[in-house]
This record gives C-alpha cells, structure tokens and sequence, in this order.
C-alpha cells in the first residue's frame, strides 16, 4: 500500500527510533508511549487487521512479542507488560495496518483499564453457543 504511513515506516523510509528489525518485521518505539519503552511490532506486508493477516505472519508476529516482553522487561525493569492490539476505530484502531503493542506496566499505573459488564448465566450460555456454534 503506497500511501500507507506504517508500510513507509516498516520499510524504513520514514525514519523511526527502531529497537529491532527482520526481514518481516521493524519493531519502534510508539512516539506517544503508554510507559516509556512501548514499543509497536509492524509486520512489513501490509494487512490492515488482524482479520486479513496472513497466519504464518500473525505466528511470528506472537513470537516476536514474547522476545521483546522480555527485552522491555529488562530494559525497564517494569512490573509486566501488556501485548495490545487493535482493530477497527470502535477497539481504538488508529493506523490501518496491523500491528502489536508491547507495553510496559508498573503497579498501580492505570494506563490500561476497562469497565466490566455483568451477565447472567442465561446470557453466558446464549453467547457460549453462539460462539461455539460459528
Ligand atoms: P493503534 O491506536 O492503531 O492501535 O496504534 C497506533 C499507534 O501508533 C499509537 O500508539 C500511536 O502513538 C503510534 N504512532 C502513530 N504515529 C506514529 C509515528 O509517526 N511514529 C511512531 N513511532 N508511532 C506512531
Ligand atoms: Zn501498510
């Protein structure tokens, strides 16, 4: 995709603070970090979701993010860390190009957080079969 911003960045034309690079992949520091040390896995083929990602591409995609939880670990000594990603603008989808955010996370920061739902049993078991049954 010509005009596509992370397809620039994932191929290097577009200079970025890059932290690891492959023949598939260019991992760089997210420019607006959640923690410093957040880091963005972009795959260089473009797909614009997860939906449309190639499996063989999401596989390594989820290799690489457990080798860079580590790298991010020991290079913050943070508490944990969050693998994100997300898909359409209603999930907080920015750039249309599938990519991973490795996040790193402190006790009590609160950068990352979500109100639950209740459900009943009846609607736990009406979404169980829907989902099974897809
Ligand atoms: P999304 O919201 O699509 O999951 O994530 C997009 C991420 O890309 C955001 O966290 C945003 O800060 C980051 N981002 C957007 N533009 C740039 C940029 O030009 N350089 C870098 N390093 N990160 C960017
Ligand atoms: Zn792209």
């Amino acid at each position: 995709m010509s005009d596509c911003f992370f397809c620039k960045i994932a191929k290097g034309d577009i200079p970025t603070n890059t932290v690891y690079e492959d023949d598939n992949f260019r991992v760089i520091l997210d420019i607006a970090p959640a923690n410093p040390g957040h880091c963005l896995i972009i795959p260089k083929k473009h797909s614009p979701n997860i939906y449309e990602t190639d499996d063989d591409v999401l596989a390594k995609a989820m290799v690489l993010a457990k080798k860079m939880a580590v790298k991010v670990k020991k290079a913050t000594g943070c508490d944990g860390v969050n693998i994100m990603q997300n898909n359409e603008e209603a999930a907080g989808q920015t750039v249309f190009h599938f990519h991973m955010h490795i996040i790193p996370r402190y006790k009590d920061d609160n950068v990352l957080s979500y109100n639950t739902k209740k459900q009943t049993d009846e609607e736990f078991a009406q979404m169980r079969q829907k989902l099974a049954d897809l």
